[in-house]
Order: C-alpha cells, then structure tokens, then sequence
C-alpha cells in the first residue's frame, strides 16, 4: 500500500504487530445459532405461524424448525412494509437478543437478515472502515507474522480474530497468547532501540582492601550487583548502561562508592539532585573511600576540594556548567528520575570522546515491578537491590479524625525521646475541593503546642536550608510532599501522610520510607476520611517497595482512581504486568533467540 506510512501515523503505530493488535472491537455476526443462548443475541432460521396486532404492535409467533421450538416476537415500531414482511407461513431468518418470559421463548424487535452466514469484524480507529479493513488485508496474513517471529498458534489466533470463520474464532481464544504478542512486540522495538557504543577505557581497579576496611559487611544484593557491575567496567568494547533501582535505605550509596573503586586510577563523577544530597554524598565519600582517592564536591553556591585533579567529583547539576570539567570514564547519577533526560545526557556527552563513551551507572529509589525491569533491561542493564542491610521497623496505620488525640500523645512521646515527626500535608493552601487542612492551616496548631515546628513545601526557595535546620534542632517538620527527596533524616521516627488516599502508593512508600532510616523503631500514619480504602489497607501490610510498585499496578488495572506522581508507564490492553512474569519471560527468550543483538527494524 502506497500510503500504508501516513496511516501507520494516524493509527500510532510502527510495527506490524501493532497493527495485528489493533483487534476488531465487536463483530456483526450472521452465522446462525448452532444453539440457543438465553439473555445473548440470536440469529435462527424461522417461520411465521401467527401474527397478530395488539394496540398497533404487531405480535408474531415464530416457529424455530432446527429447534423444534415456538418463539414469540413483538415489534413496537410497526409500518406497513413489517405487514408485508412478515406474513403467515414467510421464512425468514431472524437476528435479535434471546429472553425467556414464563417459560416462552422471546424475541422482541427482531431484525430479518438478507444474508447470513457472515463474521465482519468492525474497527473503531481513527480510520474509515474500509480503509481499515484493507491495511488489515494487505498486512495481516500468515507469512508476515510468521516472519513478524510469531508460531503456529499465535499467528492462527491473531488471524482467526481478523478473519474469523466461525463463532470460535472470535469467543474461544487463548488470551494468554495476546499476552503474548503484545509483549514480545514490546521488547522486540525496545531491542531495535538499545544502541551501544565503545568505552572510553575499561576500569578494573582493587576493590578487595576498600570491601574489607568497611566497618559492616555488605548484603549480598550490594555484592552481587558490584559484581555485575565489575563485568560491566572490565569491557572495553561497551560502555556500561546499567540502572540500579532500590527502595531508599537499601544501601545504594556504597555501590556507588565501590564503582568509584573500581574506576581508580581514571576518574569518576556522581551526580546529585540537591546540594544536600551531593553533601551527604560528599561526606560519605571521604568517610568510606581509600584516602588515595581524591574526593571534590561541586555545587553552585560553594565547591570543596580541587575537582581538577580529584579522582572521584561529587555534584549537583552545577556539573553541567562547568567547561573545565576533567574528563571521567565513570558517570553515575543518583535518584535519576529527579534529573531530565537532557541533563543525564549532557554529562555523558561531556565525558565522549568521538564515538566513545563514559561507563554510565543510574540509580533509582523509586521501585518498578520486576517483570518491567525485565522489559526495560532491553534498553538498558537493570540490577534490583530488594534487601535493605537491616529491616526497618515501621508500623503503619490507618486513622480518622477520632484518633488524633491518640495520635497527639504519640507525637508527643516521640519528642520526648528526642525523635523527629514529620507531617505531610495536601497541599500549602486552602482549598474547597479537598476535606482536609492545608499546611497554612494547620500550621498555628502545632506551633501552638510544640517547639522548633519547622515550616516547608516544593516552593519554598529556602526548603533545603529548613531541612538542614529541622535536621539538627527540629521537632516537628510540616511539608507538603517536597520530603520526597532522599534526605536522610536519622531521627526521624513518626510520619503522618493527611489525605493520604489521594497519594498514589509510590508515593506514600517514599514519604514513608523517611522515617526509621537508621532502624531506630518508627511509625506511619495514614491520616484519611476513607477508612476502608483498600488501597491504603493492602499498603500497611509490605514494606517491600518492589510489592508496592506491584500493588500500585494491580489497583491500577482495577481503575482505582490515583493522583498524577506516579510515573506514567506503557499502557498495555492484555498483558498484566503484576502477573505474566512468566509470559514476559518467554517473550524475552525468543525475541532473543530469533534477533539475538539485533532484532528487525521496526516498519
Ligand atoms: P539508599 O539506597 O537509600 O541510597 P544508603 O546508601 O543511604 O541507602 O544507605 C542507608 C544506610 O545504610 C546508610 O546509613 C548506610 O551507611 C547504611 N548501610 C549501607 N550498607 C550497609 C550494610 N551492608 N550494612 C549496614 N549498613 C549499611
Ligand atoms: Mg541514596
């Protein structure tokens, strides 16, 4: 097809398969009924045997020979032709949905076919009909799926729902084979995407004395990832692309640090969202590091250290604006999803030598289902760290308005013991739509009754120098959802979330991943009006960020209705990324099989 290009634009696809997926949304059936199905719609073969009118309705009393059966019609909206039509002893076949009334067979306004014995599929897309249907016919056959990598079965399925012959076709498929095709198209282009590159050089430095020295012992997630890690910098031909996601607290800094090892004697530059979290990152270093490897902190406001000759540069985005910036055969960024994909791009651009390129290491605290990281370990190398080096001891609970003088006691027994509490509220301002206080609402009440409240949210130009401040003198610290960044707040043991049904579960599992960092004994309380959210109830049960992001989908493919923080992931009509771990690991297997590093262009 000449234009097939233009069409593939508008129906927003770019693979065949895509295509193969758009199916058919409903299906006008002329196939007569091989048996009678109450409740559904029916097509027979019938003959007139009474009709009679009844205040200008027009009863009609049918016989059905395959059945041996009586049927009885009415038609509300009578005009002259259904006189004609429907005349004692005329056959015809009719079409219209099958109700029992006292035992009788009933068909109200029942439609007489011309022809039968048809299955047309129709389309709801952005195309005429007939346009559809011949892209349909000019691309969906037997030898482009088989050669699309599809089998025998997958291809009869996609075809039988295209094309069907018979009732089965389209009633009695396998869903799991969709499942199927849907992601095996998915990590076929993702494959067709992931592009590699040379390494600058390949990084192989001593790791042992710096493991050894280290004042506890790693977990064996932190091990096994360092590991891989290590493969990855021994590799000349390839520079690294490796994406370490784990839950806050699992341990992640010290896999940076052991990169920043393993890349000694070349140099090495971590990325940091905030100034306080390249601080953090900063003191870490040198706490942890081999004094043989020189540290340098960059930041816009102030800078330590000699980054020119530094071995390891600890920074913010600050980074990015400096032209003198020495060239490092190790990138990493830390909490990658607070950068965009131009500022992680600009640093690997920075550090490239014609077509060679930096090792790059991201990292993550924000969970993804383990089938996703499957599917997204095609474009880049995915290491999960599920563990964190020692459990966390929170409880979480729901509570309403009635347990608030509860929850006030609580608090005030948390800073007695010099603890830190933290409350989230929905918002900064008044609002009508939202039943609960805002932070400026609520504000006089604790600062009424407490000392050293301290007072912050995502605008606030001073947020993190509050944050330092709260850290060091703080009691209680009253935020909106700003706390999101990974500061660690070592005191901190009590969180309230106010509203937290309108929070999507990533987020809650963020905000509650502040308190307890240093396994000191904490609490969650999820302040809602909605005490029976199932949501939030299947939250307070795992502290697993992996479970979470797991549940998130679950609540997600129910249409539970979620506020807009969570990552917008593909969207896919089958495949249930909770569950078909297995299908996306078949998927995987033969996309691998069949196109091994280089699957087929897409369309
Ligand atoms: P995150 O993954 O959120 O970046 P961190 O790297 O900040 O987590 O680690 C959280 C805390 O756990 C830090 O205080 C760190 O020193 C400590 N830690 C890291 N690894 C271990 C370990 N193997 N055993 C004990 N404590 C550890
Ligand atoms: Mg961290």
């Amino acid at each position: 097809m000449k234009e097939a290009k233009a069409l593939f634009q508008k129906l927003k696809i770019v693979s065949l398969l895509d295509l193969a997926l758009i199916l058919p949304t409903s299906y006008k059936n002329t196939t007569l009924s091989s048996e009678i199905i109450i409740g559904k719609v029916n097509t027979f073969e019938a003959k007139v045997e009474e009709v009679s009118n009844i205040n200008g309705k027009l009863r009609i009393t049918f016989w059905l020979p395959k059945f041996h059966k009586r049927l009885s019609s009415m038609l509300f909206r009578v005009t002259p032709y259904h006189y004609h039509l429907f005349t004692i002893g005329s056959k015809h076949f009719i079409q219209g949905r099958v109700e029992k009334y006292k035992g009788f067979l009933q068909m109200n306004q029942p439609k007489s076919l011309k022809q039968i014995g048809e299955i047309i599929p129709k389309y709801s897309t952005p195309l005429k009909a007939d346009v559809m249907r011949s892209l349909i016919e000019c691309y969906i056959n037997k030898n482009n799926l088989y050669a699309e990598g599809l089998n025998k079965h997958e291809v009869k399925t996609i075809l039988g729902l295209h094309y069907p012959k018979k009732i089965e076709d389209i009633q009695h498929y396998d869903q799991d084979i969709l499942k199927f095709v849907e992601a095996f198209n998915h990590i076929k282009k993702l494959r067709g995407k992931r592009k590699d590159f040379p390494a600058i050089e390949a990084l192989n430095g001593e790791l042992h004395s710096f493991i050894n020295k280290l004042p506890f012992k790693l977990t064996k997630e932190q091990q096994s990832v360092i590991y891989e890690i290590q493969q990855d910098l021994k590799d000349k031909n390839r520079a690294t692309k490796r994406l370490i996601i784990g839950d806050v607290g699992s341990g992640k800094t010290m896999v940076i640090l052991a990169s920043a090892v393993m890349a000694y004697p070349s140099k090495s530059i971590l990325m940091a969202p905030t100034s306080l979290l390249a601080l953090q990152l900063y003191e870490e270093a040198k706490k942890y590091l081999p004094k043989y490897i020189k540290t340098a902190l960059v930041m816009q406001s102030s800078s330590e250290g000699e980054y020119l000759n530094a071995d390891f540069i600890v920074g913010t985005h600050a980074l990015l604006f400096k032209d003198d910036l020495p060239k490092a055969s190790l990138i990493m960024v830390d909490e990658q999803h607070r950068f965009g994909t131009k500022q992680r791009a600009l640093l690997e651009a920075m550090m490239a030598k014609e077509r060679k390129k930096p090792h790059y290491l991201q990292f993550s605290a924000t969970p993804i289902p383990r089938t996703q990281a499957m599917m997204q370990s095609e474009l880049i190398d995915v290491s999960l760290i599920t563990s964190t080096p020692f459990e966390k001891d929170i409880t979480s609970r729901i509570i309403s308005k009635e347990e608030f003088p509860e929850l006030l006691e609580h608090i005030k027994e948390e800073i007695a013991k010099e603890h830190q509490v933290l409350i989230v509220y929905p918002l900064v301002e008044e609002s009508q739509e939202i039943p609960y206080q805002s932070l400026d609402e609520g504000r006089g009440f604790w600062e009424k009754r407490f000392k050293n409240v301290y007072v912050t949210h995502g605008k606030d130009k001073n947020k993190e120098e509050v944050l330092q401040e709260f850290r060091d003198r703080g009691n209680i610290l009253l935020a909106t959802t700003v706390v999101e960044v990974g500061i660690s707040l070592p005191r901190l043991t009590l969180i309230v979330i106010v509203g937290a049904e309108r929070l999507g579960l990533a987020t809650l599992h963020q905000l509650r991943g502040r308190v307890g960092r240093l396994g000191l004994k904490s609490y969650c309380y999820l302040f809602t009006n909605d005490k029976d959210n199932k949501r939030l109830q299947s939250f307070i049960q795992t502290m697993s960020g992996f479970e979470i992001a797991k549940l998130d989908l679950m609540f997600r493919k129910s249409g539970d209705i979620l506020d807009g923080t969570i990552q917008s992931g593909i969207q896919f009509k089958w495949l249930n990324l909770a569950e078909d771990e297995h299908i996306v690991k078949v998927a995987k297997e033969r996309v691998k099989i069949l196109y091994g590093a280089f699957p087929n262009a897409p369309l």
